[in-house]
């Protein structure tokens, strides 16, 4: 049975400059990822500590380095799928955490629930025996200029940002050698987005979705239209089709971009572990590792990609 691991840090248009952060931050979250799979053989337990490492990647938009909402605060989005049971824990505008997809799998293993969202979530995660962090904590230089930039700006089209400005939302799907996979996207959701608000990050069947029968698949982009296309649940039933992963995801962005215009990368992997991705945004930062070792981690330019 072949393992695979495929995880992606956004995609927008990354400049040249912080392409060395992302693909660093990738490589050292799939170096980690792969020795851990090796070492459990558990597609869900790496696809767990894959994102929380990328959570703590201040590059990323996750856990620490996530961007500041409308009113200065951090409000996170997480959610982790296994494909085992189809079982899903996620939180939604969750402050004051650092790592919120440990949180997102506590409510999978110790709730009756699938989500939890704000100040729920938050009591939920304190009596879970997380720490309350201050928001100053979650916060990198870049974000709180960002945030300042932005206050400054009379009207901030969201949508924009995916054409040209951040999107450093992290993704993992995970295939253990036992055919076992798992799916999981955190965020810090859209730069200066209203307090409350909720993208497709933890929504199973938009930001992600894990079926040992067909295959797992995370999304990123702009979150809205994700959401209203279902997206990752396109990927999986073109995949259950028969459509190879890379080709199940152009479908799903075509979609996506035809019926909503809208913005979007996706990772996915079949049970057989094929992988594959797609992205109709200038770039996107993907990591591949096979049964062999680490692939590849790249910050790809539309036009390069490969079906
Ligand atoms: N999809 C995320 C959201 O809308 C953002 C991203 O992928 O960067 O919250």
């Amino acid at each position: 049975m072949k393992t695979a691991i495929m995880i992606h840090g956004g995609a927008w248009d990354i400049p040249a400059s912080l392409h060395e952060a992302h693909e660093e931050g990738l490589m050292r979250a799939l170096e980690a990822g792969y020795a851990r799979l090796r070492e459990t053989n558990d597609a869900h337990a790496t696809c767990l500590s894959l994102l929380r490492i990328l959570e703590d990647e201040p590059a990323f938009d996750a856990g620490t380095g996530s961007f500041l909402n409308a009113e200065g605060e951090v409000e996170m989005d997480a959610g982790i799928m296994s494909g085992e049971d189809l079982s899903v824990g996620a939180v939604a505008a969750l402050k004051n955490i650092k790592n919120p997809i440990l949180v997102a799998e506590a409510v999978r293993g110790n709730t009756q629930h699938v989500m939890l969202a704000g100040e729920g979530a938050l009591r939920f995660a304190i009596k879970e025996g997380f720490r309350r962090v201050e928001t100053e904590e979650l916060l990198t230089g870049r974000e709180k200029e960002r945030y300042l930039a932005l206050k400054k700006r009379k009207n901030v089209r969201i949508k924009s940002f995916f054409e040209q400005r951040p999107s450093d939302t992290v993704g993992a799907v995970v295939l253990d050698g036992r055919g076992r996979l798992s799916a999981g996207t955190t965020t810090g959701g859209t730069p200066y987005k209203l307090a409350g608000r909720v993208g497709d990050v933890p929504v199973a069947g938009s930001g992600f979705y894990a079926d040992n029968r067909s295959g797992a698949v995370s999304a990123t982009g702009w979150g809205e239209g994700i959401l209203r296309a279902g997206l990752a649940l396109r990927v999986m039933r073109a995949m259950e089709s028969g459509r190879e992963p890379g080709a199940a995801a152009r479908e799903a962005i075509s979609f996506l971009k035809s019926r909503i215009n809208g913005e979007a990368g996706v990772i996915a992997l079949n049970n057989e572990g094929r992988a594959g991705f797609y992205f109709n945004t200038p770039c996107m930062a993907v990591g591949y590792a096979g049964p062999a070792g680490i692939e590849y981690v790249r910050v790809i330019r539309r036009g390069e990609q490969e079906i």
